[in-house]
């Protein structure tokens, strides 16, 4: 392999052309452009097989690298851990296993129990699967409906889509699981859409999930998962008065609080995690790929001892959690998500991520003077969207094959972007960017103007 990448970039080429099923692609576009091969990255910056460099403001693609590329202390922290234990699964611990669960904790004030995987999808299937069982052993069976929100999303299985609310996600991959059930999205850019008050919209998009438990019937609601800001279903981040309201409502039902921190957790909102900017408790919260930045495959679903103790019936010997995961046991997972840690913490990363993200917002704000297809910029942190629209008064979204025109025209000139993608039928109109949070303010000046100029190009 080595020796094909040096002599032979051609042949990889060919080689995944023919044997790669590639993710989230229309495999026809390969008969006219090759797959773009990446080869090495550092920092923010990655190289592909032609050599040519690219500043990657999304991360990975989806978000994940939040370190950046080439950090030598996490493999070397891997290896040193791989070569003297590499896994050991089941009712058997392991140090990295132990230690990378209670420095989280330490992070996340009232949660104390942490259970290991591989996705955010995963991660979300162990909580779906908590919430049945407390529903079969303390509910009589009741309490197992799981409400999730449109155009939220939770992962790519079978039941994280049944508890997904991106409807292109869905398509064709049904019939699904029962018991999951659908409460309105909560973003104030088209509350005119959903019939919302100009005022206190927060409040009101709430009040819309209070409806669905009592049209269900609350003791057959069993938990709420939400994100907390709303990434691939366009960047929402939920208006003033909304989480409060919302923390208030499941107390009221007994309903669990499940926020899913795949894309939001570890650093990319300028938290440790993104509930935390709302000042709300979780019972149960699920993390993946910023957790060790793409170096290592891991998830995790942690809950609070409370939602632990549910399981903990000594008489019962079908109380337990009866849930495995195999490569739970890995160790390269929690040893790499150490490593990140450290990282983040030894380079301020968090507060990195809340300064530049307050630049990097402002500069997409700025653009939307010239360029008037930009219909509203949200973000938090280094995460941020912009909507663009054919009408800034009616807000029609704009076409979705030209906003992908928009994401090919910054690739074009070296800099990686997204969209929001097959998500909501209508509103794939969201340009995406979840820039590493060790970037600069100059990295981020670049990644807007490239903006800019790819809007005139394909915009006017
Ligand atoms: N939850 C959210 C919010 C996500 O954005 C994703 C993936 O993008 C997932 C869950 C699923 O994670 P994974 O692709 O690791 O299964």
């Amino acid at each position: 392999m080595d020796t094909l990448r040096q002599n032979d970039p051609q042949a990889i080429i060919e080689a995944d052309k023919r044997h790669v099923w590639h993710q989230m692609v229309q495999h026809r576009i390969f008969d006219s452009v090759d797959p773009q091969i990446i080869v090495e990255g550092k920092g923010n910056r990655v190289w592909d097989i032609a050599g040519k460099e690219h500043l990657d403001a999304v991360s990975g693609g989806v978000w994940t690298v939040n370190v950046g590329y080439g950090r030598t202390e996490i493999a070397d922290r891997v290896r040193d851990e791989l070569v003297k234990m590499c896994y050991f699964a089941g009712t058997k611990g392991t140090i990295a296993g132990a230690t990378f669960a209670e420095r989280l904790t330490e992070k996340m004030p009232g949660m104390t129990r942490v259970y290991y995987a591989n996705s955010g999808s995963e991660a979300n299937e162990k909580a779906f699967k908590m919430v049945r069982q407390i529903a079969h052993k303390h509910y009589g069976g009741r309490k197992h409906k799981i409400l999730y929100r449109d155009r939220d999303y939770h992962g790519t299985t079978i039941a994280c889509l049944a508890g997904g609310g991106q409807q292109e996600r869905n398509a064709q991959y049904g019939p699904f699981p029962p018991g999951f059930v659908e409460v309105p999205h909560c973003l104030e850019y088209r509350a005119h859409e959903q019939g919302g008050p100009k005022d206190n919209y927060g409040e009101w998009a709430a009040e819309r999930i209070e409806e669905v438990i009592l049209r269900e019937g609350p003791d057959t609601v069993g938990a709420l998962c939400l994100e907390p800001i709303t990434a691939g279903g366009g960047i929402i981040v939920p208006p003033e008065g909304y989480w409060q309201k919302v923390q208030e409502i499941c107390r009221k039902y007994d309903v669990l609080l499940h926020i899913d921190e795949v894309v939001c957790g570890i650093g990319r909102t300028g938290t440790w995690f993104g509930y935390q900017q709302y000042g709300v408790q979780p019972d149960i919260v699920t993390m993946a790929k910023g957790v060790a930045s793409g170096y290592a495959a891991i998830s995790c679903c942690v809950t609070t001892e409370k939602v632990f103790d549910l399981f903990k019936d000594a008489e019962d010997p079908m109380g337990h959690f009866r849930d495995i995961s195999t490569f739970g046991g890995c160790v390269s997972g929690p040893a790499a998500a150490l490593e990140n840690m450290r990282i983040i913490e030894d380079e301020n990363l968090l507060q990195n991520s809340a300064d530049m993200g307050a630049h990097f917002i402002d500069r997409l704000n700025g653009l939307m003077e010239s360029h008037k297809v930009i219909g509203q910029v949200r973000g938090l942190g280094l995460f941020a969207g912009a909507e663009l629209v054919a009408d800034r008064d009616t807000r029609e979204p704009a076409d979705e094959r030209k906003v992908q025109q928009v994401v090919a025209e910054c690739l074009k000139d070296g800099v990686i972007i997204g969209c929001t993608n097959r998500s909501v039928p209508g509103y794939n109109n969201t340009l995406v960017f979840a820039p590493a949070l060790i970037s600069t303010k100059d990295d981020l000046d670049r990644v807007a103007d490239t903006v800019g100029t790819a809007l005139t190009r394909v915009f006017g």
